[in-house]
């Protein structure tokens, strides 16, 4: 095959993957906003048969046949196309290692595995659940090793959400988080639970919290006629394209601060994928690079200027605006501290911006033993309530509040944990380095939002999937990464 004709070729592909992405994405996200109840059926079948297709469409030779003719030349093209090669490449080997019995096997486990933990956390039965773990376990560790016998099945589990990420680097990080945050919650325990909060689960009717949202999206310069805002139970944000981009919330009637602090978490993910560049359209290289940098725009967004003093008094002011009543007796300080307030709990997503990291880091040490094999499944609750203890000082009172919280293992997702903990942590190096650049607190202060994300546009979203997460952070940060600015950030906002 002839060079140009390969990139001819490449270029459709990633195109006909797109549109199927697109319109299999498009199905998923009606389903879940605004489709009634008893529509599943035919909708699942039409999910079936795009999926098939798009299976299809890129795992067959002649796909194998363009990569390997780029291959052969990569030095000649251009740095946007031997990187879709290489992506490609590695997602075709992904897809091609495990022998197909294996992985319809491994569907069905999946599938019974998800319906075996609804129950097993409804009754609180970890029992019951155990055996289809150790299976998922046993499963995605030989997976690994189809497709990279060379490393440890932890990382090469890491590398799919986080490429690169290693356990050396996360046993780094978490030793410091461990080392500085775990004291931190002890000393401000008894002063943060004193912070008053009463008024943010005070009557707030969700049609002032829709306006509210509205105007929070406004504030982060989040162009509504690109971006929608729908509700579901759980908030998510989805992709179409660049120019389509769509973010849910949850308005909670008795809490004020879940869907504002839930909007701009997600305004966060929608800012990046706003601003990836025009030209990776319609290829693999459109949209976040990683987990770990989207979480970290979401954070960034939610946490470091969404909870900083200068945000949190727009908050307050526009919040007053829509429920003067509910907020009559509310200072701006007392505002700050209670959107701020941090207690050690027992749900990961629930906890607040300190305690947040060390609930991964439960499930990031758990993970590691069971590829490691230094602990059994069944000794996993167990396990849970000594490391609960340890590190947030909370009692366990059963498993449904413990180790069957999450949903990730019952669908065969581990390595996935990290990802949110390292995104928190690249926020506040990010955030670092934009102050370097610019007033970052004064430009927060004064809602001019955008000039910071016209600098994170500049410096990272319009790479796209360009580069891997580590050398994106290590070209915008001009350093790598390098977690003690996360446990500095908290130690100085929350040590006063
Ligand atoms: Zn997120």
């Amino acid at each position: 095959m002839e060079k140009a004709t390969a990139l001819a070729k490449l270029k459709a592909l990633q195109a006909k993957m797109h549109a199927y992405n697109h319109a299999s994405s498009m199905i998923y996200y009606d389903a879940v906003t605004t489709a009634p109840e008893g529509t599943d059926e035919g909708r699942g079948e039409t999910l079936a048969i795009l999926s098939g297709e798009s299976y299809h469409l890129f795992i067959n030779p002649e796909t194998d046949e363009v990569l390997s003719t780029l291959e052969a030349c990569i030095d000649e093209l251009s740095e946007a196309e031997a990187r879709q090669v290489k992506l490609l490449r590695r997602s075709y080997k992904k897809t091609c290692c495990i022998p197909q019995q294996e992985y319809m096997d491994y569907q069905l486990l999946v599938n019974s595995a998800e319906s075996v933990w609804h129950k097993a956390k409804n009754e609180n039965d970890f029992a019951s659940f155990a055996p289809y773990l150790e299976k998922l376990v046993e499963t995605n560790r030989r997976f690994a090793a189809y497709y990279d016998s060379e490393h440890h099945p932890y990382d090469v589990m890491l590398d799919d959400y986080e490429q690169g990420m290693t356990r050396v680097e996360l046993d780094r990080f978490f030793a410091d988080l461990r080392a500085k945050i775990v004291p931190l919650i002890e000393t401000i325990r008894e002063e943060q639970a004193a912070v008053r909060d009463d008024f943010l689960y005070r009557h707030y009717p969700v049609e002032g919290q829709r306006k509210l949202a509205d105007r929070l999206m406004e504030v982060m310069g989040i162009d509504r006629s690109h971006c929608g805002l729908a509700e579901t139970l759980h908030p998510f944000t989805i992709t179409f394209n660049k120019n389509d981009v769509r973010i849910t919330t949850n308005y909670e009637e008795n809490s004020l601060a879940s869907s504002i602090y839930s909007v701009v978490h997600e305004g966060g993910h929608a800012l990046y994928e706003l601003n990836t560049a025009d030209e990776f359209e319609n290829t693999c290289l459109a949209g976040g690079v990683s987990m770990g940098i989207h979480e970290s725009q979401s954070r960034l967004y939610e946490n470091i200027i969404g909870r900083s003093r200068g945000f949190s008094a727009i908050v307050y002011r526009l919040s007053r605006e829509i429920f003067p009543e509910q907020l009559a007796d509310v200072s701006e300080e007392e505002f700050y501290k209670a959107i701020n307030k941090s207690i050690p709990s027992l749900i990961r997503t629930e906890a607040d911006e300190v305690t947040y990291c060390l609930h991964v880091m439960v499930r990031y040490e758990i993970e590691k033993a069971l590829f490691d094999g230094t602990v059994k499944v069944a000794d996993l609750p167990t396990v849970w309530a000594e490391k609960m203890k340890a590190y947030l000082g909370v009692d366990v009172p059963d498993d449904a509040h413990g180790v069957l919280q999450d949903s990730h293992w019952s669908g065969g997702s581990f390595g996935y944990f990290p990802s949110y903990a390292v995104g928190s942590a690249y926020s506040a190096q990010i955030a670092a380095k934009v102050g370097e650049m610019i007033d970052f607190d004064g430009c927060v202060a004064r809602g001019e939002i955008s000039k910071i994300t016209d600098i994170l546009r500049e410096g990272l979203y319009r790479f796209g999937c360009l580069y891997d997460p580590g050398e994106l952070l290590a070209r915008f940060c001009g350093k790598p990464f390098d977690p003690t600015y996360y446990t500095d950030y908290l130690v100085k906002k929350y040590g006063k």
